[in-house]
């Protein structure tokens, strides 16, 4: 792994930070020898370079620039999403419609880890029911989400989306503002116990995506070098600052050591450093709160004498915050670091011998947004899937989603769906005409 460095050595200004977003259609590209305009550069890279200053993400691997293209395609593929009405009952006595009108105007509150690519998640379908939408940033990443609404913002009527910068504060008045129709928050458990209260009042319409911890098992007939770099990124992706990633993974006793053996080969090959340098793929947490989240937990695991197989020793004079990707063995299930979620690069790896106990450690928990199941035999994981409290299950890999797929949470994870139709749904209001 690659000495860390600073994230922040040069700090530049906000509007150098926007020159070649302020204009959505990018820079123009003159002809040098006429003068005369040839094209433009899309604001996509200027965007990632933004959130990898702001975010920290690198802007290689699946990270920065992969963020930004995601919200391009989440944008193409909602735009071409429909949400037909149709006739419900047609007899003799009753003609019924329904249809979906919009709901109004939706309140879009986000979180810093993927902070443009979730509020496209938020505003391409509310804008594609015909709401308008006041986006409210995380305190940890406004300019990017800033910077995003200005790029979309070339394309859209005036006053359509608007965006709000502030703290906690500010998003408690959001969700309690009689003028918000629907609230679409995305965030911790807590934060979100917190809107249903404020929210009360005016019976808003909410989506809640919330925190998670997610469990992958690995069930004895998988071969451990194969799935190696496919639980890497499922645990690892975004430095570990991802909802939906594997948080704790539950290994078959027999091929429990390969399978770490192997965690750890990958993981010791993935640079990690400046978000600007092409090389890196894993890069700084965001911020030193969430650090703190991390080495708490790590330092709980090895206080209790589980075995740190690699990393748990950030560098305390790295200028960043950087905590080295750690993969912890033999730590016991009710440990912290298994329990809680820790938001961050470090994977606690938990034995098990046979499947029931596997899934009930899995299923413990009262959060429930994504799992996985790891195995050679297609349908044995599938049994295993079905099974499992959570509200996706992805077998042989961990968090990919994609804009027609339906996404949520069970349990304290949230409830409601956004993508595909569903998503549409979920931004607009049914509405029935009888007669
Ligand atoms: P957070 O809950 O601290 O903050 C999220 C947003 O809520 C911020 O914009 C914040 O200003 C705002 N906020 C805080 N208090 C509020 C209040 N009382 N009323 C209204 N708004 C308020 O979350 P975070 O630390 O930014 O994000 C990390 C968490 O988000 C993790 O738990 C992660 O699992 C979760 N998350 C979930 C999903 C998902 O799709 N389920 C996706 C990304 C992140």
């Amino acid at each position: 792994m690659t000495t860390p460095v600073s994230t922040t050595s040069d700090t530049p200004t906000y509007d150098s930070l926007l020159s070649g977003i302020t204009d959505p259609g990018g820079r123009e590209v003159l002809d040098p020898a006429t003068g005369e305009v040839v094209g433009r550069v899309a604001a996509a890279e200027p965007l990632a370079e933004l959130l990898s200053r702001e975010q920290g993400k690198p802007l290689n691997g699946p990270n920065a620039r992969f963020e930004v293209g995601a919200c391009a395609a989440w944008l193409r593929a909602t735009a071409a999403t429909e949400l037909p009405g149709g006739t419900v009952v047609d007899d003799e006595d009753t003609h019924a419609e329904l249809h979906y009108r919009p709901v109004g105007v939706v309140g879009a509150i986000g979180p810093w880890n993927w902070p443009m690519m979730i509020t496209v998640w938020q505003v391409a379908p509310a804008l594609r029911m015909g709401n308008t939408v006041v986006v409210k940033p995380s305190e940890y990443t406004p300019l990017s989400v800033l910077a995003l609404v200005q790029v979309l913002n070339g394309a859209l009527p005036a006053d359509v989306l608007t965006a709000v910068a502030g703290d906690r504060e500010v998003g408690a008045r959001l969700s309690g503002h009689p003028g918000v129709d629907k609230l679409v928050f995305t965030g911790s458990t807590a934060t979100g116990q917190a809107i249903i209260r404020s929210s009360a009042d005016t019976v808003k319409r909410l989506t809640l995506e919330l925190g998670g911890n997610d469990a992958g098992i690995v069930l004895p007939d998988v071969d451990p070098k194969a799935i190696a770099e496919g639980l890497f990124w499922g645990a690892f992706i975004n430095t570990g600052q991802t909802c939906a990633a594997l948080k704790r993974l539950y290994v078959h006793t027999d091929v429990y050591d390969e399978v770490c053996a192997a965690l750890v080969e990958v993981a010791q090959a993935m640079p990690m450093g400046r978000g600007l340098d092409e090389q890196n793929v894993l890069g700084p947490l965001q911020n030193r709160a969430q650090h703190e989240v991390v080495a708490r937990l790590v330092n709980a695991a090895r206080d209790a004498g589980a075995k740190i197989l690699l990393g748990g020793d950030p560098d305390p004079d790295a200028a960043g915050h950087f905590y080295p990707a750690t993969i912890v063995a033999d730590v016991d299930d009710a440990n912290p670091l298994v329990a809680e979620e820790q938001f961050g690069p470090a994977l606690p790896v938990v034995r098990y011998e046979d499947v029931d106990q596997a899934v009930a450690m899995a299923n413990r928990l009262d959060v429930g947004l994504g799992a996985s199941v790891w195995s050679s035999d297609r349908e044995a994981a599938r049994a295993v899937a079905a099974r499992l409290e959570a509200g996706t299950v992805w077998i042989n890999s961990h968090g990919g989603v994609h804009p027609m797929i339906p996404f949520g949470g069970v349990k304290k994870s949230g409830y409601g769906l956004e993508f595909g139709v569903e998503g549409l749904k979920a931004v607009a209001v049914p509405q029935v005409v009888n007669g």
